[in-house]
Protein backbone atom coordinates (compact mmCIF):
# COMPACT_ATOMS: atom_id res chain seq x y z
CA UNK A 1 0.00 0.00 0.00
CA UNK A 2 0.71 3.62 -0.54
CA UNK A 3 2.38 4.85 2.27
CA UNK A 4 1.32 8.67 2.55
CA UNK A 5 -1.95 8.88 1.14
CA UNK A 6 -2.70 12.39 -0.09
CA UNK A 7 -5.66 14.29 -2.04
CA UNK A 8 -4.71 14.84 -4.90
CA UNK A 9 -7.00 17.86 -6.83
CA UNK A 10 -5.98 17.48 -10.00
CA UNK A 11 -6.34 13.88 -9.91
CA UNK A 12 -7.74 11.48 -12.71
CA UNK A 13 -11.27 12.42 -11.26
CA UNK A 14 -10.99 16.12 -11.08
CA UNK A 15 -13.86 17.89 -12.47
CA UNK A 16 -16.02 15.13 -11.40
CA UNK A 17 -18.66 15.15 -8.86
CA UNK A 18 -19.86 12.31 -7.21
CA UNK A 19 -23.09 10.55 -5.04
CA UNK A 20 -21.87 8.28 -2.70
CA UNK A 21 -24.74 6.48 -0.81
CA UNK A 22 -24.27 5.03 2.58
CA UNK A 23 -21.30 7.28 3.30
CA UNK A 24 -21.54 8.03 7.04
CA UNK A 25 -19.47 4.65 7.73
CA UNK A 26 -18.26 1.27 6.73
CA UNK A 27 -17.37 0.93 3.12
CA UNK A 28 -19.29 4.11 1.74
CA UNK A 29 -17.13 6.25 4.04
CA UNK A 30 -13.87 4.46 2.29
CA UNK A 31 -15.59 4.77 -1.23
CA UNK A 32 -16.29 8.70 -0.45
CA UNK A 33 -12.88 9.26 0.65
CA UNK A 34 -11.01 7.59 -2.25
CA UNK A 35 -12.72 9.10 -4.77
CA UNK A 36 -11.89 12.40 -3.38
CA UNK A 37 -8.62 11.19 -3.17
CA UNK A 38 -8.22 11.47 -6.97
CA UNK A 39 -10.03 14.70 -6.91
CA UNK A 40 -13.47 14.38 -7.53
CA UNK A 41 -16.25 16.49 -5.83
CA UNK A 42 -18.04 13.77 -3.43
CA UNK A 43 -22.00 14.41 -2.11
CA UNK A 44 -22.39 12.07 0.75
CA UNK A 45 -25.39 10.99 1.85
CA UNK A 46 -27.08 8.31 4.34
CA UNK A 47 -29.51 9.00 7.72
CA UNK A 48 -26.65 9.80 10.24
CA UNK A 49 -25.54 13.71 10.11
CA UNK A 50 -24.26 13.95 13.40
CA UNK A 51 -23.18 11.84 16.86
CA UNK A 52 -26.03 10.39 18.85
CA UNK A 53 -28.26 9.96 15.98
CA UNK A 54 -27.34 6.49 15.09
CA UNK A 55 -26.53 3.43 17.83
CA UNK A 56 -23.60 2.81 15.05
CA UNK A 57 -20.14 4.59 14.89
CA UNK A 58 -19.98 7.16 11.81
CA UNK A 59 -21.82 10.47 10.73
CA UNK A 60 -21.45 12.09 7.69
CA UNK A 61 -19.75 14.76 9.05
CA UNK A 62 -17.06 12.86 10.64
CA UNK A 63 -16.48 11.51 6.78
CA UNK A 64 -16.35 15.31 5.06
CA UNK A 65 -14.30 16.73 7.71
CA UNK A 66 -11.87 13.59 7.28
CA UNK A 67 -11.86 14.57 3.39
CA UNK A 68 -12.01 18.30 3.88
CA UNK A 69 -9.56 17.74 7.00
CA UNK A 70 -6.56 16.37 4.03
CA UNK A 71 -7.94 18.81 1.38
CA UNK A 72 -10.59 17.27 -0.75
CA UNK A 73 -14.27 18.73 -1.53
CA UNK A 74 -17.27 16.95 -0.08
CA UNK A 75 -20.76 17.96 1.20
CA UNK A 76 -23.26 15.93 3.20
CA UNK A 77 -27.20 15.44 2.34
CA UNK A 78 -29.18 14.00 5.02
CA UNK A 79 -31.60 11.48 3.36
CA UNK A 80 -33.54 8.23 4.12
CA UNK A 81 -33.18 5.89 0.88
CA UNK A 82 -36.10 4.21 2.18
CA UNK A 83 -38.51 7.46 0.90
CA UNK A 84 -38.79 8.01 -2.61
CA UNK A 85 -39.27 12.14 -1.72
CA UNK A 86 -35.92 11.93 -0.02
CA UNK A 87 -34.33 10.67 -2.70
CA UNK A 88 -35.69 13.08 -5.38
CA UNK A 89 -34.86 16.03 -2.58
CA UNK A 90 -31.34 13.63 -2.70
CA UNK A 91 -30.99 14.42 -6.13
CA UNK A 92 -31.82 17.84 -6.60
CA UNK A 93 -29.24 19.37 -3.46
CA UNK A 94 -26.54 16.89 -4.97
CA UNK A 95 -27.22 18.64 -8.39
CA UNK A 96 -27.23 22.30 -6.85
CA UNK A 97 -24.30 20.98 -4.24
CA UNK A 98 -21.67 21.60 -6.87
CA UNK A 99 -23.60 23.28 -9.44
CA UNK A 100 -23.26 20.54 -12.04
CA UNK A 101 -25.15 17.04 -12.76
CA UNK A 102 -24.09 13.69 -11.03
CA UNK A 103 -21.01 12.19 -12.78
CA UNK A 104 -20.36 8.93 -10.58
CA UNK A 105 -23.23 7.13 -8.35
CA UNK A 106 -21.91 4.63 -6.42
CA UNK A 107 -25.39 2.55 -4.50
CA UNK A 108 -23.95 1.26 -1.45
CA UNK A 109 -25.99 1.61 1.49
CA UNK A 110 -27.99 -1.60 2.44
CA UNK A 111 -30.17 -2.15 5.46
CA UNK A 112 -29.96 -5.87 5.88
CA UNK A 113 -32.00 -8.59 8.45
CA UNK A 114 -31.07 -12.04 8.59
CA UNK A 115 -33.68 -13.99 8.87
CA UNK A 116 -35.05 -17.31 8.09
CA UNK A 117 -38.00 -17.14 5.06
CA UNK A 118 -39.94 -18.96 7.42
CA UNK A 119 -40.72 -15.95 9.91
CA UNK A 120 -39.14 -13.36 7.39
CA UNK A 121 -41.63 -10.33 8.42
CA UNK A 122 -42.92 -8.74 5.48
CA UNK A 123 -42.56 -5.11 6.73
CA UNK A 124 -38.55 -5.79 6.55
CA UNK A 125 -38.70 -7.53 3.22
CA UNK A 126 -40.25 -4.45 1.86
CA UNK A 127 -37.32 -2.29 3.16
CA UNK A 128 -34.27 -3.76 2.12
CA UNK A 129 -36.02 -4.25 -1.30
CA UNK A 130 -36.78 -0.44 -0.94
CA UNK A 131 -33.43 0.59 0.21
CA UNK A 132 -30.74 -1.91 -1.98
CA UNK A 133 -32.96 -2.58 -4.92
CA UNK A 134 -35.33 0.34 -5.71
CA UNK A 135 -33.47 3.24 -4.40
CA UNK A 136 -30.61 1.76 -6.93
CA UNK A 137 -32.76 1.97 -9.36
CA UNK A 138 -34.50 5.26 -8.84
CA UNK A 139 -31.18 7.02 -8.11
CA UNK A 140 -29.91 6.05 -11.57
CA UNK A 141 -33.00 7.22 -13.09
CA UNK A 142 -32.47 10.47 -11.73
CA UNK A 143 -28.98 10.55 -12.46
CA UNK A 144 -28.83 9.47 -15.99
CA UNK A 145 -30.23 12.19 -17.88
CA UNK A 146 -27.51 14.44 -16.90
CA UNK A 147 -25.15 11.56 -18.16
CA UNK A 148 -26.65 10.99 -21.20
CA UNK A 149 -26.61 14.56 -21.98
CA UNK A 150 -22.62 14.27 -21.09
CA UNK A 151 -22.22 11.24 -23.34
CA UNK A 152 -19.97 10.06 -19.90
CA UNK A 153 -20.87 8.39 -16.61
CA UNK A 154 -20.33 5.50 -14.36
CA UNK A 155 -22.70 3.92 -11.90
CA UNK A 156 -21.31 1.06 -9.46
CA UNK A 157 -23.40 -1.28 -7.23
CA UNK A 158 -22.16 -2.32 -4.33
CA UNK A 159 -22.98 -6.37 -4.05
CA UNK A 160 -22.10 -9.15 -2.05
CA UNK A 161 -21.17 -12.46 -2.80
CA UNK A 162 -24.81 -13.67 -1.34
CA UNK A 163 -26.16 -13.15 -4.51
CA UNK A 164 -24.52 -16.18 -5.54
CA UNK A 165 -26.40 -19.45 -5.22
CA UNK A 166 -25.44 -21.64 -1.88
CA UNK A 167 -23.59 -24.32 -3.17
CA UNK A 168 -23.97 -28.02 -1.73
CA UNK A 169 -23.49 -29.88 0.47
CA UNK A 170 -25.12 -27.28 2.49
CA UNK A 171 -24.39 -25.75 5.87
CA UNK A 172 -21.38 -23.11 5.21
CA UNK A 173 -23.80 -20.39 5.13
CA UNK A 174 -25.34 -19.42 8.15
CA UNK A 175 -29.20 -19.81 7.97
CA UNK A 176 -31.26 -15.68 7.13
CA UNK A 177 -29.29 -14.57 4.23
CA UNK A 178 -31.64 -15.64 1.55
CA UNK A 179 -33.27 -12.04 1.13
CA UNK A 180 -30.55 -10.89 1.42
CA UNK A 181 -29.04 -12.62 -1.76
CA UNK A 182 -31.87 -12.17 -3.37
CA UNK A 183 -31.85 -7.89 -2.69
CA UNK A 184 -28.06 -8.84 -4.18
CA UNK A 185 -28.68 -10.75 -7.09
CA UNK A 186 -31.32 -8.43 -8.15
CA UNK A 187 -28.93 -5.54 -7.91
CA UNK A 188 -26.49 -7.69 -10.39
CA UNK A 189 -29.23 -8.26 -12.56
CA UNK A 190 -30.04 -4.38 -12.81
CA UNK A 191 -26.39 -3.75 -13.36
CA UNK A 192 -25.14 -5.84 -16.27
CA UNK A 193 -29.35 -5.08 -17.54
CA UNK A 194 -28.11 -1.20 -17.20
CA UNK A 195 -25.11 -1.41 -18.34
CA UNK A 196 -26.37 -2.90 -21.56
CA UNK A 197 -29.42 -0.30 -22.26
CA UNK A 198 -26.71 2.98 -21.44
CA UNK A 199 -23.78 1.08 -23.39
CA UNK A 200 -24.33 3.93 -26.43
CA UNK A 201 -24.19 6.70 -23.96
CA UNK A 202 -20.73 6.12 -22.82
CA UNK A 203 -21.83 5.15 -19.28
CA UNK A 204 -20.35 2.06 -17.26
CA UNK A 205 -22.54 0.26 -15.27
CA UNK A 206 -20.87 -1.94 -12.75
CA UNK A 207 -21.17 -4.46 -9.92
CA UNK A 208 -18.14 -4.79 -6.66
CA UNK A 209 -18.54 -7.20 -3.98
CA UNK A 210 -16.50 -6.36 -1.31
CA UNK A 211 -15.64 -9.83 0.11
CA UNK A 212 -15.64 -9.74 4.50
CA UNK A 213 -15.25 -6.39 5.74
CA UNK A 214 -14.81 -5.26 8.97
CA UNK A 215 -17.29 -2.32 9.63
CA UNK A 216 -19.92 -1.18 11.60
CA UNK A 217 -22.93 -3.31 10.12
CA UNK A 218 -20.43 -6.24 10.06
CA UNK A 219 -20.27 -6.21 13.81
CA UNK A 220 -23.65 -5.40 14.32
CA UNK A 221 -24.55 -8.89 12.93
CA UNK A 222 -21.16 -10.79 13.84
CA UNK A 223 -19.65 -12.19 10.76
CA UNK A 224 -16.40 -11.80 11.93
CA UNK A 225 -16.04 -15.12 13.84
CA UNK A 226 -12.80 -17.50 14.39
CA UNK A 227 -13.53 -19.45 11.31
CA UNK A 228 -14.63 -16.44 9.28
CA UNK A 229 -12.04 -13.53 10.35
CA UNK A 230 -8.95 -15.42 7.80
CA UNK A 231 -10.87 -13.97 4.69
CA UNK A 232 -11.76 -10.68 5.90
CA UNK A 233 -10.52 -7.68 3.41
CA UNK A 234 -9.29 -4.55 4.31
CA UNK A 235 -11.77 -1.67 3.41
CA UNK A 236 -9.21 -0.14 0.84
CA UNK A 237 -9.00 -3.16 -1.75
CA UNK A 238 -12.98 -2.06 -1.94
CA UNK A 239 -12.48 1.69 -2.26
CA UNK A 240 -9.51 1.00 -4.64
CA UNK A 241 -11.44 -1.14 -6.87
CA UNK A 242 -14.39 1.33 -6.94
CA UNK A 243 -12.12 3.84 -7.79
CA UNK A 244 -10.30 1.91 -10.57
CA UNK A 245 -13.53 0.96 -12.30
CA UNK A 246 -15.28 4.43 -12.34
CA UNK A 247 -12.07 5.68 -13.93
CA UNK A 248 -11.34 4.02 -16.83
CA UNK A 249 -13.14 3.44 -20.33
CA UNK A 250 -17.05 3.44 -19.93
CA UNK A 251 -16.98 1.16 -23.14
CA UNK A 252 -14.52 -1.49 -22.04
CA UNK A 253 -15.19 -1.33 -18.12
CA UNK A 254 -18.90 -1.62 -17.77
CA UNK A 255 -21.48 -4.78 -17.34
CA UNK A 256 -18.68 -6.35 -14.79
CA UNK A 257 -19.65 -8.04 -11.54
CA UNK A 258 -16.39 -8.61 -9.64
CA UNK A 259 -14.85 -9.02 -6.18
CA UNK A 260 -13.10 -6.36 -5.27
CA UNK A 261 -9.71 -8.10 -4.15
CA UNK A 262 -9.46 -10.09 -7.08
CA UNK A 263 -10.41 -7.29 -9.80
CA UNK A 264 -7.58 -5.63 -8.69
CA UNK A 265 -5.29 -8.78 -8.81
CA UNK A 266 -6.58 -8.42 -12.32
CA UNK A 267 -5.56 -5.41 -13.38
CA UNK A 268 -2.40 -5.82 -11.39
CA UNK A 269 -3.33 -2.67 -9.00
CA UNK A 270 -2.56 -2.71 -5.29
CA UNK A 271 -5.01 -0.16 -3.02
CA UNK A 272 -4.29 3.03 -1.94
CA UNK A 273 -3.87 3.84 1.97
CA UNK A 274 -6.74 6.42 2.60
CA UNK A 275 -6.56 9.66 3.96
P1 LIG B 1 -22.74 -0.57 7.25
O1 LIG B 1 -21.52 -0.43 8.09
O2 LIG B 1 -23.95 -1.19 7.87
O3 LIG B 1 -23.16 0.81 6.59
C1 LIG B 1 -24.35 0.88 5.85
C2 LIG B 1 -24.55 2.28 5.34
O4 LIG B 1 -25.85 2.34 4.73
C3 LIG B 1 -24.50 3.31 6.43
O5 LIG B 1 -23.81 4.46 5.96
C4 LIG B 1 -25.98 3.62 6.66
O6 LIG B 1 -26.09 4.95 7.10
C5 LIG B 1 -26.56 3.46 5.25
N1 LIG B 1 -27.99 3.22 5.28
C6 LIG B 1 -28.65 2.17 5.84
N2 LIG B 1 -29.97 2.34 5.73
C7 LIG B 1 -30.17 3.53 5.08
C8 LIG B 1 -31.31 4.26 4.69
N3 LIG B 1 -32.56 3.84 4.95
N4 LIG B 1 -31.13 5.45 4.06
C9 LIG B 1 -29.89 5.91 3.82
N5 LIG B 1 -28.76 5.26 4.15
C10 LIG B 1 -28.90 4.09 4.79
O7 LIG B 1 -22.46 -1.45 5.94
P2 LIG B 1 -21.09 -1.88 5.20
O8 LIG B 1 -20.61 -3.14 5.82
O9 LIG B 1 -20.22 -0.71 5.04
O10 LIG B 1 -21.71 -2.31 3.80
C11 LIG B 1 -21.80 -1.42 2.70
C12 LIG B 1 -22.29 -2.20 1.50
O11 LIG B 1 -21.44 -3.32 1.26
C13 LIG B 1 -23.68 -2.76 1.64
O12 LIG B 1 -24.34 -2.71 0.39
C14 LIG B 1 -23.44 -4.21 2.04
O13 LIG B 1 -24.50 -5.06 1.68
C15 LIG B 1 -22.20 -4.50 1.20
N6 LIG B 1 -21.40 -5.62 1.69
C16 LIG B 1 -20.67 -5.49 2.82
C17 LIG B 1 -19.89 -6.55 3.23
C18 LIG B 1 -19.03 -6.45 4.46
O14 LIG B 1 -18.38 -7.46 4.80
N7 LIG B 1 -18.94 -5.31 5.12
C19 LIG B 1 -19.88 -7.75 2.52
C20 LIG B 1 -20.65 -7.85 1.37
C21 LIG B 1 -21.40 -6.77 0.96
P3 LIG B 1 -27.14 5.50 8.19
O15 LIG B 1 -27.36 4.42 9.19
O16 LIG B 1 -26.42 6.71 8.71
O17 LIG B 1 -28.34 5.84 7.39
Amino acid sequence: MMSNPAINPNGVLKGKIALVTGASRGIGEAIAVRLAMEGARVVCTARTAEEGESRLPGTLSDTIRRIRAAGGEATFIKADLSRGEDRERLVEDAVAAFGGPIDILVNNAAVTFFIPIETFPERRFDLMMEVQVWAAVHLAQMVLPGMREKQAGAIVTISSGAAIHPVKPYGGRGPGGAVYGMCKAALERFSTGLASEVYNDNISVNAISPGLVATPGVAVHGLITEATKHRVSPVENIAEAVFQIVSRDAKTMTGRVDHATPFLEEFGVAASALV
